[in-house]
């Protein structure tokens, strides 16, 4: 089974922190119409996880993901890391993001993906803040170290149900793989645009399960600038120096070139399913049970 999810903040991220252009509008824009051409071509449905805030600021692209089909989860209001909230803000945060959905769509938000998969460890009382605000599946726990949190104490790599002091979450997890003698992903994000698409191929084949995962930045062919000092630090709520703003210039670029490419071979060779498709196949009286 492969599950495809893409993550929708850029006009948000744009709009905040770097600078209102008009033409990167027009850019994301263009790639999300590319994406759901290619989505109806191969009549696959996937999830689309939007801030809270995409619902107010741009409300006709979420109406318009909505209108051709596909699911629309939640992530978060405003792309702040779950690891970077107390429990109370995490909560306020998360009610206002679902409402905000909620209300442009006519729907109930069943599916969440947090901000840089900051769900680990330290903060698993985010479970109980999700089950409060509605939200049944999770697509947040990156099972292996990471930049930026990770949960590498996790231990699975496939649809588990999660209880965490009374509550229940159906988890559906990043796929990661040995290499090196360390966990890695592959099917997403800067780890897909970094490996050859034979080698994720290979990967998703041997797995019991993938999770896809794209941010419309990341297939964008055009490299962003290095990000000032000012702007990193109000946006990663950590220390701007050169070295940490070169790092994730690197880690945001690398491999952007042929990513689109990559994509649109991966999605017509491929069969995908989005998080509500594919939780109606799965019996979750069989899938493994994660006491957190
Ligand atoms: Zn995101």
């Amino acid at each position: 089974m492969n599950i495809l999810t893409f993550d929708i903040e850029e006009w948000f991220i744009e709009k905040e922190f770097s600078g209102n252009r008009g033409e990167k509008y027009a850019e994301y824009q263009a790639y999300l119409d590319k994406i759901l051409n290619l989505l109806e071509q191969t009549s696959t449905k996937a999830t689309f996880f939007c801030v809270g805030k995409m619902a107010t600021l741009f409300p006709d692209v979420v109406k318009n993901i909505a209108a051709n089909g596909h699911e629309i989860g939640c992530h978060s209001n405003v792309h702040t890391w779950l690891n970077k909230m107390t429990e109370k803000e995490a909560l306020e945060d998360t009610r206002i993001a679902v409402d905000s959905l909620e209300q442009l769509i006519g729907k109930k938000m069943l599916s969440y993906r947090a901000p840089a998969f900051s769900i680990g460890e330290d903060n698993k009382w985010t479970f109980e803040v999700l089950a409060e605000c509605g939200i049944e599946r999770d697509a947040s726990i990156f099972p292996a170290t990471r930049d930026f949190g990770g949960f590498s104490s996790f231990g699975h790599k496939e649809p588990v149900m999660i209880t965490y002091n009374g509550t229940q979450i159906k988890e559906f997890p990043i796929c990661t793989t040995g290499l090196l003698g360390k966990q890695v992903a592959f099917s997403g994000g800067g780890y897909f645009r970094f490996f050859p698409l034979w080698f994720v191929e290979n990967e998703m084949k041997k797995a019991p399960y993938s999770m896809c995962y794209f941010h419309i930045g990341d297939l964008l062919p055009e490299t962003s600038g290095v990000m000032s000092k000012e702007g990193y630090e109000e946006y990663f709520k950590e220390k701007g120096t050169l070295l940490n703003r070169y790092k994730r210039y690197f880690k945001s670029n690398f491999g952007k070139k042929n990513a689109w490419n990559k994509l649109e071979k991966l999605i017509k060779t491929q069969q995908f399913l989005s998080l509500e498709q594919a939780n109606a196949t799965i019996d979750w009286s069989r899938c493994p049970q994660k006491l957190l």
